[in-house]
């Protein structure tokens, strides 16, 4: 009987502790995702994903069959900056992207004819996104809004010399205003029928990884011994603040797997802080500038443990068929442990979050994904070479990968925010092409070159090589200045 008794009191004290510390908890989440998240990695993801949608745009207006007519756009207003908004919803996770709702491209057409003087189109596209997390299964869904509106300022006479154009005498025949609408009306569904289906399936595309995307708070976070290491930098805790910090994440490994996640830590750290070999014929060592100021960075690692490698509510990596590279690419999992660990990167400090998914839980050749302040990457042999590239893309460089994927195709797109991309052949690296006595001789070739961005056309890189090219090599000077700064 009296053994009985102090065990009623914990579970009683539970009950009255125990819910709101979940509740709680789970709010927290929210907090995490709404003000981290949502405020550090969305905008780096959406820059790229607004220029991918406007070259879609513009390379489908532009090739509109309409006879005689071409079109040109002109004036572009694309909008895709606003903030998302995560919030509770019968237990799961909704996501709106973002918090008002709608996103907004917009362009101006002119349309080029030999009859008609300066006819004008304007194309809006209103784009809701709103994603749901389950716990069994993600729903990703959004809803395109497309008008076409033409602005028919010249006289009808024109206009009816235009519908001429577009659809043959007899219409224009029957009567001149009949004639002015028709002529609008097939205009508008010409370019509606065009852009329609590709302005959605390249939102699509572009936001592949958030398709995967559950919540599931209830799923424990599991430590090894020990659950922290210190693998680079100063040790005293109060330096943290003066330092970059790189956290790395164990996601997927189980106990007996978690060696493979320490070697893998191990050796992207000596990658990070490497001197070139003796004799090798780089001209700088190809960890630079981060070997430079290792003093002042510290690299963490977190080890966690999974019982399977299949528990997918345990995981922060999934991965999806990304149609733009023709390649699987690592997405997000469960949103909600994401936010359980980057609460507590806060709390350490840390810069940047590193999740290194266990290779083997995932397809063969993942493609790695870096937006912001966080890094989605697997361990093995080539997690060295692909840790320095993808830290390029973080909040540390604000880079643009420099490779070319579609090699025909002429980028369209606006100019992007990366300093190492530019439509001009040497307007953002000017300083550095100008000056070639001030580079190192593997920076003399800083002159820029055609094909970047993965676009093999229209668009310029400062270097013939750089680490954003290729992850054997060092990055360029430009790239190297991004990183410093
Ligand atoms: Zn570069």
């Amino acid at each position: 009987m009296n053994n009985r008794r102090p065990r009623i009191l914990p579970l009683f004290l539970c009950f009255l502790f125990c819910l709101p510390t979940q509740a709680q908890s789970t709010q927290k989440q929210y907090d995490y995702l709404n003000q981290e998240f949502a405020q550090k990695a969305w905008p780096a993801v959406t820059d790229l994903v607004k220029n991918m949608m406007v070259h879609t745009l513009i390379s489908q207006v532009e090739s509109t069959d309409m006879g005689p007519l071409n079109a040109k756009v002109s004036n572009i207003q694309a909008d895709l900056s606003g903030i998302p908004k995560f919030f509770p919803n019968q237990n799961d996770l909704t996501a709106l992207f973002p918090a008002t709702g709608k996103f907004k491209l917009k362009v101006d057409v002119v349309i080029e004819t030999p009859l008609v003087t300066d006819p004008t189109a304007e194309i809006e596209v209103d784009l809701a996104i709103v994603l749901k997390a389950g716990e069994k299964e993600a729903i990703f869904d959004h809803i395109a809004d497309i008008r076409v509106d033409i602005h028919a300022t010249q006289t009808w006479m024109e206009i009816a010399a235009l519908s001429f154009l577009t659809l043959g005498g007899s219409a224009t025949l029957a009567l001149v205003v009949p004639a002015l609408i028709i002529a609008e009306y097939v205009f508008e569904s010409e370019i509606k029928s065009k852009i329609d289906e590709d302005i959605e399936k390249e939102l699509k595309k572009n936001l592949g990884m958030l398709q995967t995307i559950l919540f599931d708070p209830k799923a424990p976070i599991t430590y090894a011994t020990p659950d922290r290491e210190l693998l680079s930098g100063p040790t005293h805790p109060d330096l943290s603040k003066n330092t970059v910090n790189i956290l790395i994440v164990a996601d997927g490994y189980t106990p007996a797997m978690l060696s493979k996640f320490i070697k893998s830590t191990d050796d992207m750290t000596a990658a990070l802080l490497e001197e070139n070999p003796k004799g090798s014929d780089l001209l700088q060592p190809v960890s630079e500038p981060f070997r430079s100021f290792r003093k002042a960075i510290r690299v963490e690692r977190l080890n966690l443990e999974v019982p399977k490698v299949t528990e997918t509510s345990q995981r922060i990596l999934a991965s999806f068929y990304d149609k733009n590279s023709n390649s699987q690419k690592l997405s997000i999992n469960n949103i909600s442990r994401l936010a359980r660990i980057g609460i507590q990167a806060n709390e350490l400090g840390a810069d940047v979050i590193v999740i290194l998914g266990n290779p083997h839980s995932l397809p063969a050749t993942v493609r790695a994904n870096a937006f912001g302040n966080l890094v989605l990457m697997v361990g093995g042999k080539d997690a060295p070479s692909t840790f320095l590239h993808e830290l390029g893309h973080t909040v540390l460089g604000r880079l643009a990968d420099e490779y070319v994927e579609k090699t025909d195709t002429v980028y369209r797109g606006q100019e992007p925010i990366n300093v190492n991309v530019s439509k001009s052949k040497t307007s953002k690296w000017n300083f550095w092409a100008t000056r070639p006595g001030k580079l190192l001789p593997w920076d003399k070739v800083t002159s820029g070159h055609v094909g970047a961005y993965t676009f093999g056309k229209g668009i310029h890189r400062p270097s013939s090589r750089c680490k954003m090219r290729d992850k054997s090599k060092p990055f360029c000077a430009v790239c190297r200045e991004a990183i410093t700064r």
